[in-house]
């Protein structure tokens, strides 16, 4: 599961600050997600808290935020809602900022 992969790394991630900074419990995470990863949040969240049983990022709520990719035709400027390939003006569309994965605050118990 494409999910599962995130809630490792992010986990991985979780843990590795928790230590540096002596922390008893994660409390919350704030993350941004961009919107072209496809990441389904309740997916994601309920991987996470699987995975987090036992450690100190047990319980931690996570707050998502996702974040629109900014899709602009290189030849005319155009911008678009929605991925496309060429803009009617027949310049290609580039997409950029939709595939971050971002975590933005991290909150916890420190002892
Ligand atoms: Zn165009």
């Amino acid at each position: 599961m494409h999910e599962l992969s995130y809630a490792q790394a992010l986990l991985e991630e979780i843990l590795r600050l928790a230590e540096e900074n002596n922390a008893k419990r994660v409390v919350k995470i704030h993350l941004r997600i961009g919107e072209l990863l496809l990441i389904n949040p309740e997916q994601l969240k309920f991987c996470f808290s699987a995975i987090s049983r036992g450690t100190v990022a047990e319980g931690a709520e996570i707050e998502i935020e996702f974040i629109k990719p900014e899709i602009v035709c290189t030849k005319c400027g155009r911008r678009f809602d929605e991925v496309i390939g060429i803009c009617d003006c027949g310049g290609i569309v580039s997409i950029n900022g939709g595939k971050d994965f971002l975590l933005k605050k991290v909150e916890m118990e420190v002892e």
